[in-house]
């Protein structure tokens, strides 16, 4: 079994009192509003997506879009966003709210803006459970934000790394390595080792874990 390197960034009590801060904010904002609709970006907002929600009292319908900028083992966006324009739904005078796992270069949350806009929604606004405070390519603005971060790539709590981790109740860093590049160890054969791209991280609390995959 592989053994990955991390760090331990947001524990998962401190992901759901956030999200109870976040819902009651977004009621106040909603309440009584027939208007009111939900866009949740798969697949890393889905454990978020589904929380936020629970905690709400407002009801707005809501759809899954799938939408990708990272391919594999990248740990940076590809540059390019797929998926936006064959996403369901029609949304002719509502006020959106899209819910995501990470504001990072903006490109994704930009595209899908532009996307809902042009379908007729009358407002879009943003919640990002974290907003990476540097590498923005596009300016977008997010009205909620569960947590500020570094530049770190995180995993769990639905965002993985090729496909590991998702499950994870907390949020972790994966860690540099000794050359500065994170590596995501096997403890098995060298040469199943891989190289990420990733930088900083940052000590927290691990609370309880799902599932553990090391
Ligand atoms: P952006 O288009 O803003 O560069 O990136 C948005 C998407 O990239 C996020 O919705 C998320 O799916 C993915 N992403 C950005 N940073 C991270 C990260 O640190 N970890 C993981 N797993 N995904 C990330
Ligand atoms: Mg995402």
């Amino acid at each position: 079994m592989q053994k990955y390197r991390q760090t331990p960034l947001i524990p998962s009590a401190a992901i759901q009192a956030r999200i109870r801060d976040l819902a009651h904010e977004i009621d106040a904002e909603y309440s009584g509003d027939d208007s009111f609709a939900v866009v949740g970006l798969m697949n890393g907002s889905l454990f978020f997506m589904a929380d936020l929600l629970q905690a709400m009292k407002t009801q707005p319908p809501f759809e899954c879009w799938r939408v990708t900028s990272y391919h594999g083992t990248a740990t940076t966006t590809s540059g390019t966003v797929q998926g936006v324009s064959s996403c369901h739904g029609t949304f002719e005078g509502k006020r959106v709210l899209v819910v995501d796992d990470v504001l990072d270069s903006g490109l994704t949350l930009h595209a899908v803006k532009n996307e809902l806009l042009k379908r007729g929604a009358k407002q879009v606004k943003i919640c990002v459970l974290l907003r990476k405070k540097i590498r923005r390519q596009v300016q977008v603005k997010a009205h909620w934000i569960g947590f500020d971060i570094g530049k770190e790539f995180v995993v769990g709590y639905g965002l993985d790394y090729d496909g590991h981790f998702r499950q994870y109740r907390d949020i972790f860093a994966l860690h540099p390595g000794d050359d500065g590049v994170p590596t995501l160890e096997s403890s098995t054969t060298n040469s199943q080792n891989k190289k990420l791209k990733t930088s900083d991280t940052r000590r927290g609390n691990t609370g309880n874990k799902r599932k553990k995959l090391c």
